[in-house]
């Protein structure tokens, strides 16, 4: 095991099998080993800092059906809300004043805010905080939107592929195709975006081969920034009785893809830390960079229920803020509110 998570380390690469030996085999002992070296590469690339973004979800609807998501559009208990441009302006000034330099605007794919909406928010908030980065998380659109967006001036783009095998992908995803994910993805990247993939862990019916899978995928892809968090059950999906995926199984992937994309910026997710009290310092440890406190306002916070139990939905933005800043700093790391991206971009 040593041998093989050296050769992660040096290499920052290692060929499916090995990978997929990795993931059968992993035990604490081997677990610890390769969390430490991962906690090595993150220094090297970006020492112990941690960066800041505030997360703003704006709407809950959405059209499409995703089985695992508390928001998907067939969920008739979902208590839908939209955020108005002045209310999203409104956290958006809380968040500055609290430090942030990022702003993240994720949402259901919600067919109301149309471009134009978008492009006008976008423009007032760039016009208002023009030292912040902007990153969008609103689903799959078309390559002229998205370059619209961007000329707008968002600056990320969150769009997980959720999982890269084709056969669970499509089980997971009524109407939806892998490929247009990835095209979108790709799409992202061309127009110069920093963008972000990731993966959900513990999906009923995952293994080890799909992770594989996925990790194959990010290395080839390259992107800037990868979500990663554990799948969590929902009450009103047909996943209820199944379980969450691991702190264990989350963490290792964490590692591995911090060695496999040394530069990446790696958010140690609000999921990791709703199954496990100290997930998201766990997170952290294993190369983890990046926390998303949220900013939306606390009226809509229990709204936006992507999976049960989700941690810090009554918290003002302040407290969250302070909270947060204790927890990382308790763990060893130092904040860095700075828009922090990533060290191998810049806006073309
Ligand atoms: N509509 C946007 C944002 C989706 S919500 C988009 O399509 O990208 C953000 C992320 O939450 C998703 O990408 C998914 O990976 C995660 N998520 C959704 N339901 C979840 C669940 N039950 N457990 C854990 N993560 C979940």
């Amino acid at each position: 095991m040593k041998e093989i998570i050296d050769e992660l380390y040096e290499k920052n690469d290692l060929d499916e099998h090995r990978l997929l030996y990795l993931l059968n085999n992993i035990d604490e002992k081997s677990r610890e080993y390769l969390t430490s070296k991962a906690h090595e590469k993150r220094l090297k690339h970006y020492g112990n800092k941690v960066y800041l973004r505030g997360i703003i979800e704006f709407t809950n609807y959405c059209k499409n059906n995703c089985l695992y998501c508390g928001i998907r559009g067939e969920n008739k208990n979902a208590e839908r809300y939209r955020l108005s441009l002045e209310d999203i302006l409104d956290c958006c000034n809380s968040g500055y004043r609290l430090g942030y330099r990022t702003f993240v605007l994720q949402g259901g794919e919600d067919p109301y805010y149309t471009d134009d909406k978008l492009v006008e928010l976008l423009k007032a908030i760039k016009t208002n905080f023009p030292d912040c980065a902007i990153t969008l998380s609103i689903g799959e659109k078309s390559y002229d939107s998205y370059k619209k967006y961007y000329e707008a001036g968002a600056d990320r783009y969150l769009l997980r592929h959720e999982t890269a095998s084709k056969k669970l992908y499509q089980r997971l995803h009524p109407n939806m195709e892998l490929e247009n994910r990835v095209q979108c993805l790709r799409n992202l990247k061309e127009i110069g975006y920093q963008v972000g993939a990731g993966f959900m862990v513990g999906i009923p019916g995952q293994t080890n081969e799909d992770f594989v899978e996925d990790l194959v995928f990010l290395k080839e892809l390259q992107p800037h920034m990868v979500g990663l968090g554990p799948f969590i059950p929902h009450k009103d999906t047909i996943f209820k009785d199944e379980k969450s995926g691991t702190v264990e199984t989350t963490v290792t992937l964490l590692a591995i893809v911090r060695m496999l994309l040394p530069d990446v910026l790696l958010p140690s997710t609000t999921a990791l830390g709703t199954i496990s009290p100290m997930g998201r310092e766990k997170g952290l440890k294993a190369g983890g960079n990046v926390v998303m406190p949220n900013l939306s306002p606390t009226t809509v916070r229990e709204k936006y229920m992507l999976y049960d139990n989700k941690i810090c939905t009554g918290d003002e933005a302040a407290e969250c803020r302070k909270c947060i800043e204790n927890r990382i700093v308790s763990a060893g790391f130092s904040l860095d509110l700075s828009r922090g991206d990533n060290n191998l971009w810049s806006r073309k």
